[in-house]
């Protein structure tokens, strides 16, 4: 009962899942040097109202829950061969380990639960002076609101330290299975892609978001899949051209410098580095045409 779930997710994308009952879990998309993100799916209550004012709580096992976000209980990934319902091939798994959730963590938890709902909002509606609205002030005394903020804090302080554990227990293979699951489905959307851009020109339409990100993702380029690129003009022809290329394609000229330091060249030292072959043999016309003008 008081085991946790872990979810990765090896892709940049966020993924959120709401179930109604216990809420909405967000899987964060991974971040630029991290191997994946993480969820710890916790022991999380589940408020049923039952009407005529009443309500049940239930503790759905988190192994459910996470089950559930990571779409591994829908009708789809139970009638579909290779569960491709499921949103492991968007990259997200569900790890094999599951760490107790330390007891001062589930206490903290608790309490904080048994405190809202003790300490619900104590409002009052007032005539506002300045707009002459009726607004709903709380007036819960300023002891109840530090007691609701310290207790929450002391939850986020004792989940992140467990956080941190949990990220331990993620195996090396978990996160290359996810990532191979990710590969594979990429692959299939960039090849669908390709089917329908052969395809009738009306039907292009159909290439979505998701073949893009996919195409993105495989560093694959395609006629429809436009990477946005810098480009800065070349300092001889003023082509826009791709930024860290050696050469212009256009006038030829090759970058041997620092691109900042063109802008600060004359002309001529500016076409001398730029064009070294065309202006080999015009060096010494050009001191001749010094010692002219002194
Ligand atoms: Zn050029």
């Amino acid at each position: 009962m008081s085991q946790a779930k872990i979810i990765i997710n090896v892709s940049e994308e966020t993924h959120s899942h709401s179930n109604g009952l216990s809420g909405t879990f967000v899987v964060l998309g991974k971040k630029a040097g991290e191997d994946c993100a993480m969820l710890v799916v916790m022991p999380t209550p589940e408020i049923q109202d039952i009407g005529d004012q009443r309500k049940t709580v239930h503790w759905p096992k988190p192994s459910l829950i996470a089950r559930d976000v990571v779409g591994l209980t829908s009708d789809a990934a139970a009638h579909t061969a290779g569960s491709t319902g499921s949103k492991e091939k968007w990259g997200l798994l569900l790890c094999e380990s599951e760490p107790d959730v330390p007891k001062e963590l589930l206490a903290a938890y608790e309490e904080e639960i048994a405190f809202l709902n003790d300490n619900p909002p104590d409002h009052k509606t007032r005539q506002d002076k300045a707009t002459g609205a009726r607004v709903m002030v709380n007036v819960e005394p300023v002891e109840v609101t530090e007691k609701k903020i310290a207790l929450s804090a002391r939850v986020q302080e004792l989940k992140q330290k467990f956080e941190k554990e949990c990220r331990k227990l993620v195996q090396k293979s978990e996160i290359q299975k996810a990532k191979e699951n990710l590969a594979r489905e990429d692959a299939r959307l960039v090849a669908e892609g390709d089917t329908i851009w052969a395809g009738p020109e009306a039907g292009r339409a159909n290439i979505n978001e998701i073949h893009k990100r996919a195409c993105r993702r495989l560093g694959q380029e395609r006629p429809w899949c436009y990477v946005p690129q810098s480009l800065w003009a070349c300092p001889g022809c003023g082509t826009m051209i791709k930024e860290n290329v050696i050469t212009c394609g256009h006038c030829g000229a090759i970058f041997d410098e620092d691109p900042a330091l063109y802008a600060k060249m004359t002309p001529k030292q500016k076409a001398m580095s730029l064009y070294p072959e065309r202006y080999a043999e015009s060096v010494p016309v050009g001191g001749q045409g010094k010692a002219k003008q002194s």
